[in-house]
């Protein structure tokens, strides 16, 4: 979803605001057609359940994969649709992918922020508004808190996961800054996006390379997705981790 012409105030956690969404909302379906729509590791797995493919299949047919200029990590976005740059998955009706739609879409209108405390490396949350002028869910009367809200989309799962990825990436940022070698690179796209060739290798050279990294291929739990999720991003810190050692470069 696109954020022009807003409006972005903090709110806390237990603050009320009026929002409600869906097909009596005049503008419904607005903001599916001007897509700009990141995926995290959890929100392709989930979609490729939906679509009842495999991650390669739905990578290659649903997405544009891209290498983050200034961290070198892969980054995968939605393949906009053909006529016109809206999300492949919007219908007259809805979201067609409702039940595991992606966590960006879960979470608007609210954004959320993370600060880790120097003192005691606690992790702070902070939320915000995004107001944008065309949506008319500020106008609805239903009012819900940011916490609710959160609760009500499901998020609990995708916010725990996705902020394991979000740690990596930081710490990668402060160790290892600037772009990855190209092998590093699609390694981490091959763990983190595309989850289930890379499980179905843990019994091949991936798995030999997760015991080179002290990773026990056995922990990957295949029989549940979340576990997958924690698994390929414990390779991705391992991995990372390796790298800034052989670079003298301290990761804790
Ligand atoms: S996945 Fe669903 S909610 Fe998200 S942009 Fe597409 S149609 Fe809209
Ligand atoms: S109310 Fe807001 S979030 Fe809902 S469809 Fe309209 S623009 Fe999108």
């Amino acid at each position: 979803m696109k954020y022009t012409d807003s409006v972005v105030r903090p709110i806390g956690k237990h603050e009320p605001f009026n929002f409600s969404c869906g097909p009596h909302v005049p503008c419904f379906n607005e903001c599916c057609r001007d897509l700009n729509q990141f995926l995290m590791p959890y929100d392709v797995l989930r979609l490729a359940r939906h679509m009842k493919t495999g991650t390669r299949e739905f990578l290659n047919k649903w997405t544009l994969s891209h290498t983050g200029p200034e961290t070198g990590l892969p980054v995968v976005t939605l393949r906009p649709a053909e006529d016109g740059g809206k999300c492949p998955f919007v219908s007259c009706q809805g979201c067609r992918v409702y039940d595991n739609r992606p966590s960006s879409c879960r979470m608007y209108p609210l954004a959320r922020m993370l600060k880790r405390s120097r003192q005691d490396a606690r992790i702070d949350e902070s939320y915000a508004l995004i107001c944008e002028e065309h949506c008319r869910g500020f106008e609805q009367s239903r009012a819900v808190t940011p916490l609710q809200w959160i609760a009500e989309q499901g998020l609990e799962c995708y916010n725990e996961l996705n902020d394991a990825l979000i740690e990596v990436i930081s710490a990668k940022q402060s160790r290892l800054p600037g772009p990855l070698d190209k092998e590093t690179a699609e390694r981490l796209f091959f763990a983190l996006y595309d989850i289930d060739s890379f499980i179905r290798d843990l019994a091949g050279t991936t798995g030999e390379e997760c015991e080179n990294l002290g990773l026990c291929p056995d922990k990957a739990d295949a029989g549940n997705d979340e576990s997958l999720v924690r698994f390929a991003v414990k390779y991705a810190a391992c991995l990372l981790r390796h790298k800034a050692e052989k670079a003298g470069t301290s990761w804790n």
